[in-house]
Order: C-alpha cells, then structure tokens, then sequence
C-alpha cells in the first residue's frame, strides 16, 4: 500500500519534473528565434515620488509572445537565460527596444525616463559601456532618460572593472538601481563596494507593512540616508503601505496600488493623465 503509492509519487515528480525540463527546453531553443521574431514586448510600471505625489519614471518589464507557449512570464525564462547565458544577447535587444521607445515618446513630447533590468553578467566588460553610449547616440536620448536594475543574487566577480563600468556610465546619467535589496546576502558589501545612486526595497519588505511598521524598512531607509542614496519601494499594494513609507522618508515608490506595468500605449496615456515630472530626479 505505502508502496505503492510512494511509487505513485514518483510517477507524478517524474511527470512534473519532465514537464518543468521540457519547458526549459523550448526555452532554451525558442529564445533566439524569439528575439528574431520580435516576440518580446517591453511593458511599463510607473515608478511615483510619494510626496506631491507624480510619475516620474517608468520600469520596463518583459513579457513573452510565445508562439506555443502563450504569454510566458519573465520569472520563468528570465532564469533559464541567465544559466545559458542567453541573458547576454536579450539584455542587449531588450535594452534597444527600450532605447526606441524613449526616442518614439521624446519625438511625441513624451519626456520621461526608463530603468531597464539588466544581468549582473553585463558588469564584466567595458564594452558594455559602448553599447549603452551607441543606444543613447543612436536614439538621441535625453542625459539620464535610460537607467538600469540590477539584483545582487547575480554576483559581481571583479568589483573594480564592475565600479570603471559604472563611472564609465555616468557622463550619460546613467544610474544604478540595485533590485530586489534586502534579499541577497551581499547587500550590504555591494552598498559598500559598488558606486549604486538607488536602492529598491524589495516587495517582501513592503508586503509586511500592513499594519505597522518594520524595523527592516526603517533600517534599509536610514542605511540609505546616510549612504545618500535614493529609494523606491517595490509592490505598494494599499494606501496604508503608501502612507507609512512616506512617513518614513522613502521617496518613490511602484506598485498595483497605482499602476500595474502598461504596454506601450497604456503608459503612454497614463503619462498623459497623470501628473507626471519632467526634470531628471531619480
Ligand atoms: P523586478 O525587477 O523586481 O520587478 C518587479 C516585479 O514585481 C515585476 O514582475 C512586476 O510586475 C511585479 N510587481 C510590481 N508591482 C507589484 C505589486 O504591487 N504587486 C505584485 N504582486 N507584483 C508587482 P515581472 O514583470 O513578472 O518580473 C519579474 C522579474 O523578472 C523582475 O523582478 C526582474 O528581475 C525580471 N525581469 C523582468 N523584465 C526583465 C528584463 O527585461 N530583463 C531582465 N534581465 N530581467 C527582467
Ligand atoms: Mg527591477
Ligand atoms: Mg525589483
Ligand atoms: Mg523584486
């Protein structure tokens, strides 16, 4: 009996595990032609400062066409590129995409600014570097419109060639957001080693104000003053989060409560809706 169906169990892991390796695959297979094939599509969050309170930057997100698979989620192939190393060439296309359509909204008086989420990978080569300032040469971008994310679960080998790629960024505005913060286990040694200008309070964190306040966002906060950096809050869900970030001295903020990440044309409405502001901030 409790053989059996232990047998069973493995029947279905076997089952569920193929599965899961098989999308891998197609993944793995799909994702060049994918990119040849323009199946990615760039979404739009916008990201708020909760003070007056106004739009002043969007996060690009993106999401996949998948001519089988349907819409599939960046938190399953975003992984698998990053293991292949496919996460070089998408990181580039998607940067591309992001850079045209800053160029797109600039010519519709559309100013605004755009964080693209990169793999730590990238931080290993200046040519890094060149691309970004082909991108903002090719697309005539505004200084500091294009930005870009980074978590630290990718880690960064060679601090000090990743902090000449940084610098190197700067003359363009580009700036330095570190995703996800709080998750990791280096945070505090990248805070410390790494020229980053933002850092993102995890969602986690922000989940967890509900009903009071958390000696963790107030930590990561104060950290951040004294460090002089800037902080956006991640997933702000309800107003009661909103109210007591704001109170804490966190300066921007993203989430559904406001707005969940738009296609194009979406964003570019909500822009056109809502106060939005124009001079470099973040
Ligand atoms: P992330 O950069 O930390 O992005 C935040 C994720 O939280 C996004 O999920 C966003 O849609 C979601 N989110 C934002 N506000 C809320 C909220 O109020 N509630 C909830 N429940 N979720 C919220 P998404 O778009 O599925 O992206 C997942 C992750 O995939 C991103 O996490 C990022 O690490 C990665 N990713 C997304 N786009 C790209 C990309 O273009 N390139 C790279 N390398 N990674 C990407
Ligand atoms: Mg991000
Ligand atoms: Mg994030
Ligand atoms: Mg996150």
């Amino acid at each position: 009996e409790a053989k059996s169906s232990g047998r069973g169990q493995i029947r279905y892991f076997n089952n569920a595990m193929r599965k899961k390796l098989k999308r891998q695959a197609d993944i793995e297979n799909d994702l060049q032609t994918g990119i040849k094939n323009q199946e990615f599509e760039l979404y739009y969050q916008p990201i708020f400062s909760l003070n007056n309170p106004k739009v002043i930057s969007f996060e690009a997100l993106v999401r996949w066409h998948h001519p089988r698979n349907g819409l599939v989620s960046p938190m399953e192939f975003i992984p698998v590129a990053e293991q292949t190393g496919q996460i070089m060439e998408l990181d580039l296309h998607l940067l591309r995409l992001a850079a045209k359509q800053l160029y797109a909204w600039q010519c519709e008086g559309m100013l605004t600014r755009v964080t693209v989420n990169v793999s730590s990978r990238h931080f290993a080569s200046l040519d890094f570097v060149k691309y970004i300032h082909q991108l903002y040469e090719d697309y005539d971008l505004k200084m500091g419109s294009l930005s870009l994310e980074i978590t630290e679960s990718g880690l960064i080998e060679n601090l000090s060639l990743a902090t000449k790629i940084i610098k190197g960024l700067e003359p363009m505005g580009v700036k330095l957001y570190l995703d996800d913060f709080g998750t990791g286990y280096s945070a505090l040694g990248y805070l410390h080693q790494l020229p980053i200008h933002v850092i993102k309070i995890d969602k986690s964190f922000v989940d967890q104000l509900t009903n009071r306040a958390n000696p963790l966002v107030d930590a990561i906060l104060s950290l951040a003053r004294s460090l002089d950096l800037d902080v956006v809050a991640e997933g702000i869900e309800n107003p009661k989060q909103w109210a007591l970030l704001k109170r804490k001295g966190c300066q921007f903020g993203q989430g559904y409560l406001v707005s969940k990440p738009l296609p194009k044309e979406e964003a570019y409405r909500f822009y056109q809706e809502y106060e939005h502001q124009e001079e470099a901030h973040l």
